[in-house]
C-alpha cells in the first residue's frame, strides 16, 4: 500500500469510529444503566487515539501499532480523573461530579504536552519528545469529542459552547493531518521509524517526499 493509501485508510477509519461510537449509545436501553454506555464512550476515545496516531506515523509494524495502542490508553487513560475527583469507584458517582475533572482542561494538558516537549528537547530524547506529541494527540482528540457535548474548556479563562457535532467530526479528522503538517514544518526527524526514514530517503533521492 502506498503511503497515501495508508493514511486515507486510517482517515476512514477514524471517520468509522467516530461516527460509530456516537451511534451505538442510542441503540443501548436506559434499563441497562451507565455501564455500556461508559464502555463504548471509552472505547471510541481509545479508536480514535489509536487511528489519530495511525495516520500520523502511518502504522504498518508492531512497533508504530504498539505507539497507537498506548495512544489509545492515554486517551482513555485521562476519564480517571472523573473517578479521582469523585473519590469513589463508583460508576454513578463518577458520572455524577458538579464541575469537570481537572485532566479534562485543555490548559492543563496542552500544558502537560509542552513540558514534556519541552524535557525532550532538553534532554536531546527523541523517544520523550514522540511521547508528548501522543499525549497531545490523545488527549486532544478525547477533549474534542467530549466538546461535542460539553464544548472545550480553558481553565481558568471559561469554556467555549459545545462544539456542533460536524464541526467535531471534521476537527477530528483534521488533527493528526495539522500535527504531520507542524511536525514537517520542523523537520521533526524523531517521529521516523526506521521504515519511513528508509522510505523518506529513498522518496528524496527521487525527488517526491512521503510527507
Ligand atoms: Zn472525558
Amino acid at each position: 500500500m502506498s503511503l497515501l493509501g495508508f493514511r486515507t485508510t486510517y482517515e476512514l477509519a477514524l471517520l468509522f469510529t467516530c461516527l460509530l461510537g456516537d451511534f451505538l449509545p442510542s441503540t443501548v436501553k436506559s434499563t441497562h444503566g451507565n455501564l455500556p454506555r461508559a464502555l463504548i464512550d471509552s472505547s471510541t476515545h481509545w479508536g480514535v487515539a489509536f487511528f489519530s496516531w495511525a495516520i500520523i506515523v502511518q502504522a504498518k509494524n508492531y512497533k508504530e501499532f504498539a505507539e497507537c495502542l498506548l495512544c489509545g490508553v492515554l486517551a482513555m487513560g485521562i476519564d480517571a480523573d472523573h473517578f479521582i475527583a469523585a473519590r469513589s469507584l463508583s460508576l454513578q458517582a463518577a458520572l455524577s461530579l458538579s464541575s469537570r475533572p481537572f485532566l479534562h482542561s485543555t490548559t492543563l494538558t496542552l500544558s502537560i504536552s509542552l513540558i514534556i516537549f519541552i524535557t525532550g528537547h532538553i534532554l536531546n530524547k527523541g523517544w520523550i519528545k514522540l511521547l508528548s506529541v501522543m499525549c497531545f494527540i490523545a488527549w486532544t482528540s478525547h477533549h474534542i469529542r467530549d466538546g461535542s457535548r460539553r464544548g472545550l474548556w480553558f481553565s481558568p479563562i471559561g469554556s467555549t459552547p459545545p462544539i456542533p457535532y460536524n464541526l467535531y467530526v471534521i476537527l477530528t479528522l483534521l488533527l493528526p493531518l495539522l500535527v504531520i503538517f507542524i511536525l514537517k514544518l520542523f523537520n521533526s526527524d524523531f517521529m521516523r521509524s526506521d521504515l519511513h526514514r528508509q522510505l523518506y530517503v529513498e522518496a528524496k533521492s527521487k525527488n517526491v517526499l512521503p510527507i
